[in-house]
């Protein structure tokens, strides 16, 4: 009854759109058409369900889409490593079917002092074979480094570009049987039937076997007992001209080359937190750069066809509206000291935000995972690792709701 209840409602929403009306019933509803809300919706289609993503922007607008493009693989452990190597072969079978660019570009990780290399050679170690060892001259042989004491190459690291390849992905979804994907559409509440989940939205009313909510940062606006586990953290990048002396031909041996990261990114990286050469780095940078533990500057250059280099990111202040120019000098330094160049000259700026877990005993990897109500999941990916792992959790969390 009520299912047939629901029906009426649906049929009487959802007639007056310019837009394609939504379907009236489908397995799958995903609520937030980033890497997560996609990589659960595509997971859904391939298994043969029925599925619609509702995205309240009008394209890709979200923190996926506003970032780098690097999918930082090995450096995860546990949990999200095994996400993270599955996605891997995900990403790379998506894009052939899809039609995107994944480059196996591999990363190089940059160390200038000899601490950092003993972190990198504990890492080397525990991924055996998955990663490799450099000297100071392999790691000229890669990239620009004119200090570096040596460094680590991932080979398994790909390049994405994350806003194109948002939106391919949709188009592609969108064009397959039993697929529906609807911009402008924003979820507004969700309730209960048997078996079942009325989602309404801005656009009408859809029923769902299940639900999957996927909207980054914003879920405490749904589910506000789900945003209280996470803290939004502002996070600044820069689009940068190529700062290499001869232009046009290094910058575009970077941008065929691997993803360049600076060491600062061991403090942040799971994967490096076994390593008893940490505390090492750690003890030098507090007592003689602590505006970079300030700042949580995270280096990472991932050059850009046409030359630019977009450099990420460090933290903006939590207490204002705007960025802080403290923090785009600490990572144009860094960025002048890792490439031996002068100051780069900056093209854009921009920000976006990714969620921390707040601190919960027991949880030691990036997925914030709840039911607020039968049939309903959110899926919440912190400490910036969705595009990693997104596509590797999708099958878990599809295997647990179906
Ligand atoms: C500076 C920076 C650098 C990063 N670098 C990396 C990196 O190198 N590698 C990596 O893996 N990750 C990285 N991340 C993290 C990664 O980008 C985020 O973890 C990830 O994009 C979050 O994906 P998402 O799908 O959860 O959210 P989003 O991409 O934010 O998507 C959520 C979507 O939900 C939609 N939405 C919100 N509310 C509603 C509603 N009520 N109804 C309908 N739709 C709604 C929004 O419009 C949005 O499109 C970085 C993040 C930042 C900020």
């Amino acid at each position: 009854m009520y299912a047939v209840h629901l029906l009426g409602q649906i049929l009487d929403v959802n007639h007056d759109s310019t837009l394609p009306p939504l379907p009236a019933k489908v397995d799958l509803a995903v609520v937030g058409a980033g890497a997560v809300g996609l990589a659960h919706a595509v997971e859904a289609h391939v298994r043969g369900l029925s599925v619609l993503v509702v995205d309240a922007a009008q394209r890709p607008a979200g923190s996926t889409a506003r970032r780098g493009g690097h999918v930082a693989i090995t450096t995860q452990d546990s949990t999200a490593l095994a996400c993270a190597l599955a996605s891997r072969e995900r990403w790379l079978k998506l894009g052939r079917e899809a039609g995107f660019g994944v480059r196996e570009s591999g990363a190089v990780v940059v160390a200038r002092h000899v601490d950092e290399l003993a972190v990198l050679d504990d890492l080397v170690a525990a991924r055996a074979g998955d990663a490799t060892l450099l000297t100071g001259q392999e790691v000229a042989d890669h990239a620009p480094a004119p200090d570096a004491v040596g460094g680590a190459l991932l080979p398994l690291d790909l390049r994405v570009e994350p806003a194109s390849a948002l939106g391919i992905i949709a188009d592609w979804l969108g064009g397959r049987p039993q697929a529906h994907v609807a911009w402008t559409t924003a979820a507004q509440t969700f309730d209960a039937g048997s078996g079942c989940t009325l989602l309404r939205t801005s656009r009408g009313e859809v029923v769902a076997k299940r639900v999957v909510v996927a909207v980054g940062h914003d879920v405490g606006q749904l589910f506000g007992e789900v945003g209280d586990r996470l803290l939004p953290v502002r996070r600044q990048m820069l689009r940068i001209s190529s700062p290499l002396p001869d232009g046009g031909r290094a910058a575009e041996r970077v941008a065929a080359g691997p993803v360049l990261v600076g060491a600062s990114t061991l403090l942040r990286d799971s994967a490096y937190l076994h390593s008893r050469a940490l505390g090492e780095v750690r003890e030098r940078l507090r007592t003689r750069h602590p505006d970079l533990l300030a700042a949580e500057i995270h280096l990472t250059l991932a050059a850009q066809p046409d030359g630019s280099v977009v450099v990420g990111d460090g933290r903006a202040p939590a207490d204002a509206p705007g960025r802080s120019e403290d923090v785009d000098e600490l990572l144009l330094r860094e960025t002048a000291a890792l490439l031996g160049t002068g100051r780069p000259t900056v093209r854009s700026r921009w920000s976006a935000t990714e969620v921390v877990r707040a601190p919960e005993p027991g949880a030691d990897d990036p997925f914030v995972l709840t039911e607020p109500m039968p049939g309903v999941r959110t899926v919440t990916v912190a400490d910036g690792l969705a595009t990693t792992t997104a596509l590797g959790l999708a099958p878990r969390m599809l295997d647990s709701l179906f």
